[in-house]
């Protein structure tokens, strides 16, 4: 399988969609899913192309899992969420829908079972109050 840049995050990272950023630098942007299992759902996304984790640059990898870490601190932190759940599908079958590599970070709180991925559309004004408490917590 080959990397196609028409993807949507491919989009995004080009500028040519929206997105709710929380975080920018030369190698990721984190930003929130717009179809969130929980509150606080977030995505952070490699800039280098890649389908997924199978054929991911392992120095790609290496440089995007402490920013990983400083997301899942700062979402915990915003939120108030007692766990984070870290996914990352590789290819359909696993339930992968973009192809681009990406980490979700899901928040989970005590007793509320999680939304389904990629299920109902967030409100948008909650998103931009939520991307901008996260980045100030980064
Ligand atoms: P995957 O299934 O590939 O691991 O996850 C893709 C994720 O991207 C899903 O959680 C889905 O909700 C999210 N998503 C799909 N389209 C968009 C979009 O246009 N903007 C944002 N922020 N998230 C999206």
């Amino acid at each position: 399988m080959t990397y196609d840049s028409s993807n949507i995050f491919a989009k995004i990272l080009r500028g040519e969609l929206p997105a709710h950023k929380v975080y920018e630098d030369d190698t990721a942007i984190v930003m929130l899913d717009i179809f969130p299992q929980s509150r606080g759902h977030a995505l952070v996304i490699p800039k280098a192309a890649s389908r997924n984790l199978l054929d991911a640059d392992p120095a790609a990898l290496s440089a995007v899992m402490p920013l990983v870490q400083r997301v899942a601190k700062a979402v915990k932190g915003v939120t108030g969420a007692d766990g984070i759940r870290l996914a990352q599908f590789n290819e359909a079958p696993a339930g992968q829908t973009v192809f681009h590599l990406h980490f979700h970070i899901i928040p989970v709180y005590d007793g509320v079972a999680l939304g389904a991925h990629g299920g109902g559309k967030a409100d948008d004004a909650e998103l931009a109050v939520l991307a901008k408490d996260i980045a100030a917590a980064l």
